[in-house]
């Protein structure tokens, strides 16, 4: 520890540490953050800490300013702590000073003494108000290069591009919209490297983040620059804005921002679990606005897709698992990029372990976990095929626009399945009827609900039809 040239001697857990070997190992703990979280937010938030005293189960640690403080307390603190207790010896808490002020002693820390004065901490805080800080780490694995496409999600992944290719603003905001984990924050980080390789301003973000950050500049009365570092960004992008739904301040605040950033011919660029349309608790003139520019969607992946993401998997880790392995898994888990990536990463890990190649049998055995939740969930396709079944009904007559009785109603049933019993939105019910609107689906349901109050026989039907899908 030098501070101000002179060396401060600490004191570490056995008592006998060297202060350089107190130090050896912080960096240690360092390194082993920077591999965890990345470069990006390795420089941002891990690279300013100094380890200061390992004493009595206390870990104290600096950083220069008090923002710094929050974020590495709510990001990173927990997972010091067990980096520490697993490399070097149980720790019970991992305290954070800010520097400037003398390191904290142990014994006042522990007692919540608070060691920083609130006028340094703000102005600290003014100072790190520029674009680097407020953005969040980008992983260096989610690049386009990486990214797999298909019938599923190619338009947004070539809405995508075209932002980071493109200097000049095409469609603002992009909104990709998808559930979770189809690789909106994968698209979203992709673009960030690029717009950033080509010498753009990015700032990237989650919208707890935002909220977080405004809230902070609220209480500390620093609109102004929480105004501020938004302006000189050239590509604003917020990840999971559904987060705000239902929080009118910030999303107030959000309105501001993103009506200026606009104004000033900035790119931004949103992501969501649903379109903007299907928001909960989304303030009327935001939903408007969001749906000003392009809203593209990222459908749920196709047996194709998922096998490709495998192969490419597969490769970017130099890692062979044999094909019957991976069509087992395209086939098995459905439901999103990462449980099937979690899934692969688990049979490779255990082809490792025990130095033998994987069978289907044994993958079986290892995800038996994974398997049963995906075959509990039931698809649009496997509803719209029991009710053809049952009506004996072409498939066809599900996407056609005929509108007679025979054909129409069973249709509007599958439409009444889908919406009980899949999580999938209005409109991607629509997309596969036919590529129907959502207000012909909620039509579709009303007059089911409409009908089985007073049709026992439709009563029956559906009573059938749910045991038949659930089989
Ligand atoms: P979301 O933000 O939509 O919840 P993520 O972007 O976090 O989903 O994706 C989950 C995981 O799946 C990530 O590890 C991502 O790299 C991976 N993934 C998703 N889609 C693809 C794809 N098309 N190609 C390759 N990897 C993908
Ligand atoms: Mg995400």
């Amino acid at each position: 520890m030098f501070e101000n040239g002179q060396q401060v001697t600490v004191e570490t857990a056995d008592g006998n540490d060297s202060a350089s070997s107190f130090d050896l190992r912080f960096a240690q703990v360092k390194a082993l953050l920077q591999k965890e979280f990345g470069e990006t937010a390795f420089r941002s938030w891990i690279a300013p800490i100094d380890a200061v005293s390992c004493v009595s189960g206390t870990l104290s640690l600096n950083v220069p300013t008090r923002f710094i403080r929050d974020w590495v307390k709510s990001h990173y603190a927990d997972r010091i702590r067990s980096l520490w207790t697993q490399h070097f010896g149980a720790i019970a808490r991992v305290e954070i000073g800010i520097s400037g002020k003398k390191a904290a002693a142990p014994a006042a820390a522990a007692s919540g003494v608070a060691y920083e004065t609130p006028a340094i901490a703000n102005e600290n805080a003014a100072k790190d108000a520029s674009a680097a800080d407020f953005s969040v780490a980008l992983d260096p694995r989610y690049t386009f290069e990486n990214f797999v496409t298909g019938s599923s999600n190619e338009f947004a992944y070539a809405a995508a591009r075209k932002i980071a290719d493109n200097e000049k603003v095409s469609f603002n905001p992009l909104f990709l919209q998808g559930g979770v984990g189809l690789g909106k924050t994968h698209l979203m980080h992709a673009i960030a490297h690029s717009a950033r390789a080509s010498g753009r301003k990015v700032a990237y973000m989650s919208a707890e983040k935002f909220m977080y950050d405004f809230v902070r500049a609220l209480r500390f009365q620093d609109t102004m620059s929480f105004k501020a570092k938004f302006r000189s960004v050239d590509v604003l992008m917020v990840d999971d804005i559904q987060f705000i739904c239902g929080k009118d301040a910030t999303q107030e605040e959000f309105f501001h921002t993103f009506n200026a950033l606009i104004d000033q011919g900035k790119q931004i660029v949103i992501s969501a679990d649903q379109s903007p349309a299907d928001m909960d608790g989304l303030e009327e003139r935001l939903r408007s606005r969001l749906s000003m520019g392009l809203v593209a969607a990222i459908h749920p992946t196709t047996y194709e897709l998922r096998l490709g993401i495998l192969q490419s998997k597969c490769a970017q880790m130099k890692r062979e698992l044999p094909q019957d392995v991976l069509e087992f898994l395209a086939q098995k888990i459905a439901s999103n990029v990462r449980e099937l990536e979690g899934a692969l990463n688990r049979l490779i890990a255990h082809a490792e372990l025990v130095n033998r190649s994987v069978t289907v049998d044994t993958a079986q055995d290892l995800l038996a976990d994974l398997l049963r939740s995906n075959d509990r969930r039931t698809t649009i396709e496997d509803i719209q095929r029991k009710v053809c079944e049952h009506y004996s009904i072409r498939l066809a007559d599900m996407h056609s626009p005929r509108r007679a009785r025979p054909v129409a109603r069973p249709r509007q049933l599958a439409m009444y399945l889908c919406k009980q019993l899949t999580t999938h939105s209005l409109p991607e019910i629509g997309r596969k009827f036919g590529g129907r609107d959502h207000t012909t689906i909620i039509h579709g349901v009303r007059k089911i609900e409409e009908l089985l109050a007073t049709d026992p026989m439709l009563r029956a039907d559906l009573d059938s039809l749910k045991k038949a899908i659930a089989a």
